[in-house]
């Protein structure tokens, strides 16, 4: 029926999900490689499917939640037949170019396809903080959005199936680098004997306080000439070696710091010295 939907992965976000999915009405199908974690499911009343195959057959709309790329490839790749016509929504974690693959794959199998991303926790599932983003076939989404919307908010991103794995990417790259100076200012903090507890909450004022400037970053690269006369690259040299040294002073190696100061060397080696240092933004593309 239309409101009926399999989940296929039964961890902690597959587990979330069917459980959203069960509690806003829908007759669920899951199925997971470790079967006995399908009963807490089935005392809840979802229907429980021995094989994928049988999983995908329940319902016309598949949420597949596995670990990683390889192991939806390995599970989906033999149940082909039994999606044809039918609509996958694949919420793993993934590159941009497996997503571009998995889409590429269901397209040749006459499979509607649609990629997720999940920019939330387990326990958020269901809320509107949870962001869920999605790309690659737009009539499919539309059919699966009431039954995506009980996720979380979700976000269309576009046609290419890859662009919602780019987004959470790239936002999980902004976290990943924004938690790492946490851990840097508390191993420096640290040799001054300051709990880290204590330098977590100067550093989340800090950064609060700073936050507002990020999109400045943004008007600098949109305006493309980088000489509006804010913090130049020469500027942030002498700013960065000033925390490597005090880094290092303290007994605290620099490796975090380092990438930066030599990307800020490699402009002002090319004549950029004085431009600003949003500017940094050319030395991030590889060039072959
Ligand atoms: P878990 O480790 O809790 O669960 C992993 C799931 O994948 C289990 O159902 C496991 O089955 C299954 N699995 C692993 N390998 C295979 C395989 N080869 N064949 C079949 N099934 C397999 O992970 P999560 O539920 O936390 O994460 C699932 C996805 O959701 C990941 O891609 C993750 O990046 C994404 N995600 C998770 C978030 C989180 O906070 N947890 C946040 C955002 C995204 P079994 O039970 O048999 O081991």
């Amino acid at each position: 029926t239309a409101t009926a939907v399999t989940v296929l992965g039964l961890g902690a976000m597959g587990s979330a999900v069917a459980e959203r999915l069960r509690a806003t009405g829908r007759t669920t199908t899951v199925w997971n490689r470790t079967a006995a974690k399908t009963a807490p499911h089935a005392a809840a009343g979802s229907k429980t499917a021995a094989t994928v195959a049988a999983a995908v057959a329940a319902s016309d709309l598949t949420l597949v939640v596995l670990l990683d790329h390889a192991a939806v490839r390995e599970r989906l790749e033999p149940v082909a037949a039994d999606l044809k016509g039918r609509t996958l929504v694949d919420l793993t974690t993934t590159t941009p170019n497996q997503a571009r693959e998995s889409a590429a794959w269901a397209a040749a199998h006459g499979i509607r396809y649609v990629d997720g991303a999940v920019m939330a926790v387990p326990a958020m599932i269901g809320t509107p903080q949870a962001r869920l983003l999605y790309s690659g076939d737009h009539d499919a989404y539309t059919d699966a959005l009431p039954a995506l919307e009980a996720l979380g908010t979700a976000e269309y991103e576009g046609a290419d199936a890859g662009l919602a794995a780019l987004k959470d990417m790239a936002l999980l790259s902004a976290m990943d680098l924004m938690f790492l100076g946490y851990v840097q200012a508390i191993a420096m903090m640290r040799t001054a004997g300051t709990a880290a507890a204590d330098t977590a909450a100067d550093v989340e004022a800090w950064l609060a306080a700073m936050l507002p400037h990020g999109r400045g970053i943004a008007d600098v690269i949109d305006g493309g000439t980088y000489d509006t006369g804010g913090q130049s690259v020469d500027f942030d040299r002498r700013g960065l070696a000033s925390l490597i040294n005090a880094s290092r002073e303290q007994g605290v190696r620099a490796d975090l710091l380092e990438p930066h100061l030599k990307l800020l060397d490699e402009l002002a080696a090319t004549g950029r010295g004085a431009s600003d240092w949003p500017r940094i933004i050319d030395r991030l593309a590889i060039r072959e």
